[in-house]
C-alpha cells in the first residue's frame, strides 16, 4: 500500500517561510492547531502559542520552529539583476542554477540564481565556490525599472523545490528543517486534545519563529510561557550516508526513530522521562551526545529566566540545509507518539530540579 503523508505536514512543507517572513507557515499552524487548543496566542515575534490546560499537572512547552532558510533581496543593479543575502546557514555550493520563488506584495515572482557559465571560467575559477555577491537572481527583467516594478529590496525568496515521496515513507523536500518539528508539536497537541482525560500536564505547543538566525522566537516565547519542562523538536543529522565519519558525527539512521539528545543542554530528568516514555510504548529511538549548547531552540529555552528543564528530540534527516532534505516520515510519526506519551506520563508536583 502506498504511504499517505499527513495533510498538516504537507501544508507546512508547501508554506514558504524564511526567518522573519513566516506568515504562510503561521497560517497553516493556525488552520490546523488553533481550533484544537484551549487558548491560542500570536506574539510580536510571530510565535504561535497553543495551550491545553490539563488537570493540575506541571507545564510543558514543546517548540518546533516555523521558519526556514531563504534569501533576501539587497540590491537591484542598473540591468535589473537582483543581488541578495542569505537567510540562515546556506552551503554556497548549492545556491547557483536554481529556480527560486520571490515573495512580493503582488505575489510570487519567479527567478533563477545565476552565475558565470563553466565555459567562461579559467582553471582557477573552476576550483572555487562563488561568494554570495558573485551570484545574482535573474527575473528576466529588461532593466532596473522593470525589475523594481516587480520586486523590492527586502523581498524574500526560497528555492522552488517541493515535497515529494521518493520511496515508501521516505520523502525529499525543501525545509523539512523544521516543518517536521512544527508539525510534531502541533500534531501532539491535536492528538492530546482528542483525549483530554489521558493527561494532567498543561501542554503548550509553540510554533517558534526565527530559529535559523539565532533561536529568537524560542528566546521570547519561553520567557513568556515560563514552563516547568520543555522539549525542543528539530531535525538532526542522519549520518548513514557516504562521506560522514561516524567517529566525528556519531551513528544515526533514517527510519530508526527519534534522536534523543544527551549533554549539558539537556536536563537529565527530562532525558530519562523521554527514554521511559519511548520504552513503555515500544517507540524506537536513537541516542546522540552533544557536548555544547545545541544548535536548536533547546539552547534558548534551557536558559530562559531561572532555567527550564529542557530536552531535545530530532527527526533524523540527510542533506540538511539543502533543497533536497530527506526524511522518513515514519520517524516523524514516532516523534508525535513520543511527545504524546511524555505528556501523559507527567504527574502533578513533578519538577526537573536535580
Ligand atoms: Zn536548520
Amino acid at each position: 500500500m502506498s504511504y499517505t503523508p499527513p495533510e498538516f505536514l504537507v501544508d507546512l512543507l508547501k508554506a514558504k517561510s524564511p526567518s522573519g517572513a513566516e506568515g504562510q507557515a503561521q497560517s497553516v499552524f493556525d488552520k490546523h492547531v488553533e481550533s484544537e487548543a484551549d487558548s491560542y496566542e500570536r506574539d510580536t515575534l510571530g510565535n504561535r502559542i497553543a495551550t491545553l490546560e490539563g488537570d493540575g499537572g506541571p507545564s510543558v512547552m514543546y517548540s518546533g520552529h516555523l521558519d526556514e532558510l531563504g534569501f533576501i533581496v539587497t540590491y537591484i543593479n542598473d540591468d535589473g539583476f537582483l543581488y541578495f543575502a542569505t537567510i540562515g546557514g546556506h552551503d554556497r555550493i548549492i545556491i547557483p542554477g536554481r529556480r527560486i520563488l520571490i515573495q512580493t506584495e503582488n505575489g510570487i515572482v519567479k527567478g533563477v540564481t545565476g552565475k558565470r557559465a563553466v565555459h567562461l571560467m579559467n582553471a582557477k575559477d573552476r576550483e572555487k565556490v562563488p561568494q554570495v555577491n558573485e551570484m545574482w537572481i535573474d527575473i528576466a527583467a529588461k532593466d532596473k525599472e522593470d525589475a523594481e516594478s516587480r520586486v523590492q529590496v527586502g523581498d524574500v525568496a526560497t528555492y522552488d523545490h517541493e515535497f515529494e515521496l521518493i520511496h515508501g515513507s521516505v520523502g525529499a523536500a525543501r525545509a523539512f528543517d523544521n516543518k517536521c518539528g512544527a508539525y510534531i508539536v502541533g500534531e501532539t497537541l491535536r492528538r492530546l486534545a482528542k483525549d483530554k482525560k489521558s493527561f494532567k500536564a498543561k501542554v503548550i505547543s509553540v510554533g517558534t519563529s526565527q530559529e535559523e538566525i539565532g533561536v529568537r522566537g524560542a528566546t521570547t516565547s519561553s520567557y513568556g510561557v515560563n514552563p516547568d519542562f520543555a522539549v525542543a523538536v528539530d531535525v538532526g543529522h542522519s549520518t548513514d550516508h557516504p562521506d560522514c565519519d561516524k567517529r566525528k558525527f556519531g551513528a544515526t539512521k533514517l527510519g530508526a526513530g527519534p534522536i534523543i539528545t544527551r549533554g549539558p543542554n539537556i536536563n537529565p530528568i527530562v532525558f530519562e522521562k523521554l527514554i521511559a516514555a519511548a520504552k513503555k510504548r515500544d517507540i524506537p529511538y536513537q541516542l546522540e551526545g552533544d557536548p555544547r549548547p545545541t544548535g536548536t531552540d533547546a539552547r534558548a529555552i534551557q536558559m530562559a529566566r531561572a532555567g527550564v528543564a529542557t530536552g531535545l528530540i530530532s527527526v533524523p534527516l540527510r542533506y540538511m540545509h539543502t533543497p533536497s532534505e530527506m526524511v522518513d516520515l515514519e520517524d516523524v510519526e514516532h516523534c508525535v507518539r513520543l511527545l504524546v506519551g511524555f505528556s501523559q506520563d507527567l504527574e502533578p508536583g513533578e519538577t526537573g530540579n536535580w
